[in-house]
C-alpha cells in the first residue's frame, strides 16, 4: 500500500536528505510546508532556488559568496598579508562573528582523511599554494578543526608551506577537542586565535 501521494512522498524524500532530518521530522516538515499559504510556501522554494543560483565559491579564497571575488578578498581595509585557513565556509562565518580577525581566509572545503580516502589533492590546497606564490604573505594561521583530520591537515599544510619561509601558526586548543570551529563561541575562538603558536 502506498502511504502518500507521489508529490507528498517526493517532498518528504527530499527533506529527509538534509543533515539531521530523519524520516519523522521530514514528514512533519512536509505537512507543515503544505499547510502554509501559497505565498509563504513559494517563498521558501524561491529562496532555495535563488540561493543555489546566485551563491558561488570565491575563486580566490573559496568562501561562499554572491560576487566573485568575495567582499572579504576585495576589502582594502583588511590585512592582505595574513591568511587564515579553515575547513568550511561556516568556519569563516564563525570567525567573522568574532569580529577580531582582520586578515583574509582560505577555505579548504574539507580536511585530509586517509580513512575516508580524502588526500591533499582532494581539498583546496593547490589554490592556497598559488596564493602564497603570487602574494606577499607574512603569516598563515591554520584554523582547521581540532580533531584528527583537522590536525593532520594542519601538519601537512605546515610542512608544505614552511620551506617558503612563511610564518605558520596553529590556533590554540581553546576550541574543545573534537568540536567544530563553527560551534565555538566568540570568546573561545578569540582565545584560540590569541594563543596560536608557531609551527
Ligand atoms: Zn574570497
Amino acid at each position: 500500500m502506498k502511504q502518500y501521494a507521489r508529490p507528498l512522498s517526493n517532498l518528504i524524500g527530499e527533506l529527509s536528505k538534509l543533515p539531521g532530518i530523519g524520516g519523522k521530522t521530514a514528514q512533519r516538515l512536509a505537512f507543515h510546508i503544505l499547510s502554509l499559504d501559497d505565498k509563504n510556501a513559494f517563498a521558501l522554494a524561491e529562496a532555495i532556488t535563488e540561493a543555489k543560483k546566485n551563491m558561488k565559491y570565491c575563486s580566490i579564497c573559496g568562501n561562499l559568496t554572491d560576487v566573485d571575488p568575495c567582499s572579504i578578498c576585495t576589502d582594502p581595509a583588511r590585512d592582505q598579508s595574513t591568511i587564515c585557513v579553515v575547513e568550511s565556509p561556516r568556519d569563516v562565518s564563525a570567525m567573522e562573528r568574532m569580529k577580531e580577525f582582520q586578515g583574509l581566509y582560505h577555505v579548504l572545503h574539507g580536511a585530509i582523511s586517509p580513512m575516508d580516502g580524502i588526500g591533499p589533492e582532494d581539498i583546496n590546497l593547490r589554490q592556497l599554494i598559488i596564493r602564497l606564490q603570487q602574494n606577499e604573505i607574512r603569516e598563515v594561521i591554520l584554523a582547521t578543526n581540532p580533531n584528527i583530520e583537522g590536525e593532520a591537515t594542519a601538519m601537512y599544510t605546515a610542512r608544505l608551506i614552511k620551506p617558503a619561509g612563511i610564518k605558520v601558526t596553529r590556533i590554540a586548543h581553546g576550541v574543545p577537542v573534537g568540536g567544530d570551529l563553527e560551534y565555538a563561541d566568540e570568546i573561545t575562538l578569540s582565545k584560540a586565535m590569541e594563543g596560536r603558536r608557531e609551527l
